[in-house]
């Protein structure tokens, strides 16, 4: 890492579009200590996390990795999030029978070995909603907007946040035109199952007292609210002031998050803190399949372990993921998995070639680097790498090489998983064999045509034979 950060040179400054101000910027660290504040929303952790929530923290971390090789490792503190408290996580723990903590647990563990698999940097303080310590931070902040104002109690002990309270509301999503004058239109009228108890219908819960649905989950209040259980924004304005301070440098999160979480988050911590909460917006657009959101509720989903039981490798997909530009719409194939193997092996073998003594001429990989630094354009800089990877030769080293898998977070020793073989895959393979050897040769290729069919080819040696998955 080191020498990484030693090749600092050509260094262009990174660039994202800001979604507050709808402009380019560069980041910057806004405090004396130099240090970027990076907050990043994480999972919620009831299942498995899909690969489309896998997009979204691939491209949070390549954002990490351009801020380390661009502002040195000391100076990056990237948090992020586990949102174990919240209507799915009590649901599903009422549904299984088993406490929240132990099912939040078991998806968490999921979460982060998936993200090991994919190469994915650990964020220096990984935060839980649900955590003691936490709770009451996101209670603190609470009692904080009720003093100013900014929050009341409802009838049944729940608090919620006053949005006309804030003038600026809406600034993030310009939601005040459209969804603001739809929310108002439609108060009074229940919306959800919290609505009747809204002052208005745009606003929202930061306490939310306890339902008998909730079961044994429920935690002391703020002032004089009911027991109960924080609302979904309020964990990340308490979590990141608790850990990052009042303003941070950088909040990111996927799209979808931008209206209301994030609108709710600035709201909430503005108005408690009287400071602008975050520098930067950044949002990442969605991975589709077949044209629609890959989501947990629409069911149409691919998880890593899915993949990876087809014998495709964590590194293709993390490749595949980053062949989009990350903030337009990337639609998920298989095929992109095969493509994205055969450039890793290209990458290995390109490697290879490389001397491994320093050239010294880290601009080869310039282009590359540069358009990472341009808004994450992560095709371009995968164009710029394979324009400079088929010339072949050049004054390319290792070092500058390596460097730029860093960035992108590529690991090239990590090979293809052999796709698992079935047992009854290997019992028609055994009798094939069995057959070739007594020279049945019509048995013999009649069980290959059941192993094609099956999905596998089988590959004949002199002494033996392998079987690998047909590539689908
Ligand atoms: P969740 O676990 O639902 O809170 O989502 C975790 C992260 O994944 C959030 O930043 C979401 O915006 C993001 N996300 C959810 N669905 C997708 C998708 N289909 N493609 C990309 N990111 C997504
Ligand atoms: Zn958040």
């Amino acid at each position: 890492m080191e020498n990484l950060l030693a090749l600092n040179a050509c260094f262009m400054a990174i660039q994202l579009f800001d979604s507050l101000s709808r402009t380019l910027k560069p980041l910057k660290a806004s405090q004396p200590d130099g240090v970027i504040r990076f907050y990043n929303c994480g999972p919620t952790v009831y299942a498995a996390a899909h690969i489309g929530n896998f997009r979204t923290f691939v491209v949070n971390d390549v954002i990490r990795r351009l801020l380390e090789l661009e502002f040195g490792a000391a100076k990056v503190k990237h948090v992020r999030n586990l949102t174990d408290v919240d209507d799915k996580t009590i649901r599903r723990s009422q549904e299984e029978g088993r406490s929240l903590a132990d099912v939040t647990k078991q998806w968490t563990e999921k979460f982060w070995a998936d993200c090991k698999a994919l190469n994915c940097l650990s964020p220096h303080e990984e935060p839980r909603a649900a955590d003691p310590k936490y709770l009451k931070a996101q209670v603190n902040m609470i009692d904080v907007l009720l003093e100013k104002g900014n929050a009341y109690r409802s009838a049944d002990g729940s608090v919620y946040f006053k949005v006309n309270s804030f003038p600026e509301y809406g600034a993030l999503s310009r939601v005040k035109e459209r969804d603001l004058q739809l929310g108002s239109a439609l108060a009074g009228k229940p919306q959800t199952a919290d609505a009747d108890e809204k002052e208005d219908g745009s606003d929202f819960a930061l306490w939310k007292a306890w339902k008998a649905e909730d079961g044994p989950n429920k935690w002391p209040g703020p002032h004089g609210a009911s027991e109960g259980r924080p609302g979904w924004h309020i964990e990340c304005s308490a979590m990141s002031k608790a850990i990052l301070g009042e303003t941070i440098d950088l909040h990111t999160g996927g799209v979808d998050l931008l209206f209301p979480h994030h609108e709710n988050e600035i709201a909430q911590s503005q108005c408690c803190n009287g400071t602008t909460f975050a520098n930067h917006w950044y949002h990442s657009e969605h991975l589709l399949v077949d044209g629609k959101k890959m989501s947990k509720s629409l069911g149409n989903l691919y998880t890593l372990d899915q993949l990876t039981a087809m014998g495709h490798s964590p590194m293709a997909l993390r490749y595949a993921l980053l062949m989009g530009h990350p903030r337009k719409q990337l639609n998920f194939t298989l095929d992109s998995l095969h493509a994205a193997e055969s450039a890793l092996k290209t990458l290995r073998e390109y490697r290879a070639t490389l001397p491994e003594t320093t050239t010294g001429a880290h601009e080869v990989f310039g282009h590359v680097l540069t358009s990472l630094n341009d808004d994450l354009n992560t095709p371009a800089a995968l164009g710029a790498l394979f324009t400079i990877v088929n010339r072949k030769g050049g004054e390319a080293d290792r070092a500058s090489f390596d460097r730029v898998m860093f960035a992108l977070g590529l690991d090239l020793k990590v090979e293809a998983p052999k796709a698992a073989v079935p047992a009854e895959i290997t019992a028609l393979a055994e009798k094939r064999w069995a057959a070739k050897q007594a020279k049945d040769f019509a048995t013999a290729d009649t069980l290959r045509k059941e192993l094609t069919a099956a999905g596998w080819a089988m590959l004949d040696r002199k002494d033996g034979y392998s079987l690998e998955k047909a590539k689908s």
